[in-house]
């Protein structure tokens, strides 16, 4: 079974998702928790999050994947900034148990010229202020292009934050396509071997979620532009593998593409269709 959706606006509540995604034709979908680039939250309807759970079973929806506002960096120099990360996803977190047994991917941090082994080690103290054994929603790291500073270019420091948090049972990882890319792992020409380093250095088991985007630039450009499925230079047919790999068989694929409904609507089509 393919899991396939896009990234749907939580403007309008949470049964306006479940619509939007009925729309779409997408058995998944990826939303923010709360506004991308802002820091407030909105008061939680009860009532909506309890109908969207019913409509999620209904609709044969598979996991879905919140989202973590691009404005948290658990890796600042300033501790303020940190306190503000690490309270965020804990409200975040806390509000999604009201829509239980998904995942929440988040950016793991810029280090903001500390340095990555600074970075990977104020990140794992943030997630262990943050990872509650007991919670249903499993965290996920992303796996980031190296834009900047961020940490998360390379899967050895993606794994070097599991090592070092204290539950690291509470972690996933998600894999961005755009983003690997970016950061060098030639995903177009050697797919099978990138899977491979991913399973040495974290291990298959740890991936929960697929963000599918094609990149605007070339491997290794460590800019993080997501184009269109086909319209960069991953390729239509790196995404039909990717959809139709063994190895990835099953995990949510989110699309962040630079789209409007009739394009979402088509990459999903084109995704489920690869099986
Ligand atoms: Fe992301
Ligand atoms: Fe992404
Ligand atoms: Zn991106």
């Amino acid at each position: 079974m393919i899991f396939a959706g896009s990234h749907i606006s939580s403007a309008g509540g949470y049964c306006a998702m479940a619509r939007q995604a009925e729309k779409l034709g997408a058995n998944t979908f990826a939303f923010f928790t709360r506004n991308p680039r802002g820091g407030s939250v909105k008061a939680l309807d009860e009532a909506d999050a309890a109908a969207f759970c019913e409509r999620v079973r209904e609709l044969g929806l598979g996991k879905l994947v919140a989202h973590a506002p691009y404005t948290y960096n658990l890796a600042a120099a300033k501790p303020e900034l940190r306190e503000f990360a690490v309270n965020a996803m804990r409200e975040d977190l806390d509000r999604l148990e009201y829509t239980p047994g998904h995942y929440y991917n988040f950016h793991p941090g810029s280090h903001v010229g500390q340095g990555s082994d600074a970075g990977v080690a104020l990140i794992a103290e943030g997630l262990d202020r943050v990872l509650e054994p007991g919670r249903s929603t499993l965290v996920l790291l992303e796996t980031m292009a190296g834009k900047g500073s961020e940490v998360g270019r390379t899967f050895e420091e993606l794994r070097a934050i599991i090592d070092r948090v204290a539950h690291p049972e509470l972690l996933g990882v998600c894999l961005d396509t755009c983003h690997v890319w970016d950061a060098g792992y030639d995903i177009v020409n050697d797919l099978d071997g990138v899977l491979a380093e991913f399973d040495r250095v974290i291990g298959l088991e740890r991936l929960k979620a697929i963000h599918t985007n094609d990149s605007l630039n070339p491997l290794g450009a460590h800019k993080d532009r997501h184009a269109k499925l086909g319209e960069g230079h991953l390729g239509l047919e790196t995404f039909r593998r990717v959809a139709a790999h063994p190895a990835l068989a099953g995990l949510p694929l989110i699309l962040e593409t630079p789209n409007d409904d009739e394009g979402w609507a088509k990459e999903i089509a084109f995704l489920r269709s690869c099986g």
